[in-house]
């Protein structure tokens, strides 16, 4: 079969490499980007690898994707633990002892645990139906205020009172003195970069790849030409918007370089007030454990922006009205059955990288009755 991979992320290229590795199936994978590996490109400068789209860890508990990854890049044992700065006080993420200690002084899990509880007391009894209100029932108003509610606030766009708890619902809350901030089983960067990675599993004879190349550009002679076509971008865009825009959160990078081995002594810092315009400023040396050009440093400030027709959608806004108008995009793809939509994007979902890897292997499964 000849297969087209629209998008050459992480879900096409995982999808692309399967499916050219299964015998005589030929898979052409276009991007309209002038790279690969759609938000996970790193590019190297000064010797330092730059998440050029922002900072990308990777985690999982699936072994099965911690497995599957190895085979393409060796990763560095770096833990995330991200530092916040809410107006020049610096506090421990994600909410750990550490945290609390900075917070309220308090030393013990037992006098965190009292304090947390006094602070939840405003939500007693009460089901949590939004953002805020989750936040509050999970750690109290003190970190709510200080912590969470500024930069949510600045990342989606919109009051937290209007916003699905299940945002914050990934944030875990510990009683130990412990700044891992996930939980998962593994975790790490490729050494040399995501870019070298999806290099490697797009390195193969079936995989022909063409950059600087729209899909909308030439939709009717692709579907000529190929039996089936794997699509990781817009859904609305593939239908012309029929229904209606579904919303997307969009980000602007500035990238710096300082003349400084070392600027913020962390890779990410978050800014959590309400003011400054910025979300986080990374490091980017620093997921590399200081890697690189010794008196020089790169650091990308994240602003989030509006998203536009045009702009990059990095996020999917998963609130009821547009999980509701998904849900309807993704009954007219069901009848389009050369098409499998996959990814962030195809799918409308907030997936992280091992669950962009997960779904595209179970993609792969489905297409060839495994
Ligand atoms: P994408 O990487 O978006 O790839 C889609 C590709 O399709 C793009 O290259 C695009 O150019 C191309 N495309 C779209 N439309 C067309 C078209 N019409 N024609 C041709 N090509 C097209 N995950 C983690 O696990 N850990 C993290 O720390 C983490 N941090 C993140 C930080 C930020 C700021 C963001 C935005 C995401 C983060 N993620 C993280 C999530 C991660 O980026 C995604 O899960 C993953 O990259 C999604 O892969 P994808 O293939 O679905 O999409
Ligand atoms: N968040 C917050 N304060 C922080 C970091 C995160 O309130 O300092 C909230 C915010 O709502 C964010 C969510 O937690 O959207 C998830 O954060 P994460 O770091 O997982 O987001 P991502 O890296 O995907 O942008």
């Amino acid at each position: 079969m000849n297969y087209l991979v629209v998008g050459s992320g992480l879900f096409g290229a995982v999808f692309a490499r399967e499916t050219a590795a299964k015998g005589s199936n030929k898979v052409t994978v276009i991007d309209k980007r002038s790279h690969v590996a759609g938000n996970i490109y790193t590019k190297e400068i000064d010797g330092i690898q730059v998440h050029e789209y922002g900072a990308h860890i990777f985690h999982t508990s699936n072994k099965k994707v911690w497995d599957y990854v190895q085979q393409f890049a060796k990763f560095n044992r770096y833990t995330n633990s991200p530092i916040a700065n809410y107006k020049g006080q610096m506090y421990n993420l994600p909410f750990n002892m550490n945290t609390f200690n900075e917070m309220w002084g308090v030393r013990t899990p037992q006098e965190a645990l009292a304090k947390i509880n006094e602070q939840r007391q405003e939500m007693a009894g009460k089901e949590p139906k939004n953002l805020e209100e989750q936040a509050i029932f999970l750690i109290g108003r003190d970190i709510y205020e200080k912590l969470i509610k500024g930069y949510t606030e600045k990342q989606w766009g919109r009051p937290c009172t209007e916003l699905p708890a299940f945002i914050i619902k990934r944030l875990p809350v510990r009683l130990i003195y412990d700044n891992n901030y996930f939980n998962d089983d593994y975790q790490g960067i490729p050494i040399g970069g995501y870019t070298k990675m999806v290099e490697k599993m797009l390195d193969h004879p079936n995989i022909t790849v063409k950059l600087n190349t729209d899909f909308f550009d030439n939709k009717k002679e692709y579907f000529k030409n190929y039996d089936k076509v794997i699509y990781t971008g817009m859904i609305d865009e593939f239908f012309d918007y029929k229904l209606g825009e579904l919303e997307y959160r969009s980000l602007r990078f500035e990238t710096e370089e300082k003349n400084v081995g070392n600027y913020q002594g962390n890779a990410v810092i978050n800014y959590t007030d309400a003011e400054t315009p910025y979300t986080r400023i990374i490091e980017h040396k620093h997921f590399e454990f200081g890697k690189g050009d010794k008196d020089k440093t790169i650091i990308t400030l994240e602003y989030p922006a509006d998203w536009h027709r045009g702009d990059e959608p990095y996020y999917p806004v998963n609130n009821d009205r547009n999980n509701q108008l998904y849900a309807k995009y993704a009954e007219l793809a069901k009848k389009q059955d050369k098409v499998i939509f996959g990814g962030r994007l195809g799918q409308y979902k907030y997936y992280n990288m091992d669950q962009v890897i997960e779904a595209a292997l179970k993609a792969v499964r489905e297409e060839f009755s495994e």
